[in-house]
Order: C-alpha cells, then structure tokens, then sequence
C-alpha cells in the first residue's frame, strides 16, 4: 500500500521546487508528471489545499469543474485527439501518494482496461 507523503505539490504551487508547468490561473496549476506513465502525462491541481476527492464539500464545485475544463483544453494542446483518460486516485488503498487532490491526464498510447 502506498505511503502518503508530505505535501509537496503545495511546494510546486509556491515554486519552492520546480516543475514543468503546463497552465497556470488563479484556481488552479497544471505540471508534468516526474514519471510519466504515458507519452503525456500531466498532472491538474487546484491551488487551494484539498486532501483528497472524499474530502470535496459544495464550495469546491466550481473548481472541481475548473479542472475538467482545463483538462480538455491541456488534451488539445498537446494533442490527444485519438482519446484521453483521466485518474483520480483517493487515499492510499486507490494509491494515491500526495495528500493534495490531483487529476492525472493520460494520453498518447493505448490504455489498458481494467487499471490495475
Ligand atoms: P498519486 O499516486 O498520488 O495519484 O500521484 C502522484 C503523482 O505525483 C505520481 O504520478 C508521481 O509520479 C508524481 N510526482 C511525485 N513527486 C513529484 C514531483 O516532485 N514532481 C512532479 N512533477 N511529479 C511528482
């Protein structure tokens, strides 16, 4: 099972460690993976500190929406026109690693089914 590190994306927010960011707005960051599971792997963040998906209350709506927004135009961009998928993995047994709400971009291959 995976561990739960300290918050780090919330460094990457701050620019206290680097990142290839891919967008930037007031809501959220968007920024390379440091290991790519695809050809395009691209991780969405909102800046405001939410732990986890099972953590999201109504006032996070707008920017849970942001995010897929964004999503859909980073797919453009970098060119995933043949298809795209997008992960969520909430706490530790779905191996989520960073305790800051993350969506993954992938793209680029073909993605199996079932994940594992
Ligand atoms: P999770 O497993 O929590 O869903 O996803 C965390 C992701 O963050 C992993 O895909 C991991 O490779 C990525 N990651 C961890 N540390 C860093 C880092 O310092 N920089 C970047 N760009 N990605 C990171």
């Amino acid at each position: 099972m995976a561990m739960m590190v300290h918050n780090l994306f919330l460094k990457i927010i701050n620019k206290e460690i680097p990142a290839k960011i891919a967008h930037e707005d007031d809501l959220c960051l968007a920024f390379h993976d440091i290991n790519p599971q695809a050809p395009v792997h691209v991780l969405i963040i909102p800046k405001k500190v939410i732990r986890t998906h099972a953590d999201l209350t109504p006032d996070d709506a707008a920017v849970m929406g942001h995010i897929h927004l964004v999503a859909v135009q980073l797919a453009k961009d970098l060119g995933l026109s043949a298809g795209y998928r997008l992960v969520l993995n909430c706490d530790e047994q779905a191996g989520q690693t960073v305790p800051h709400l993350h969506l993954h971009l992938l793209g680029g291959r073909d993605l199996g089914w079932p994940p594992g």
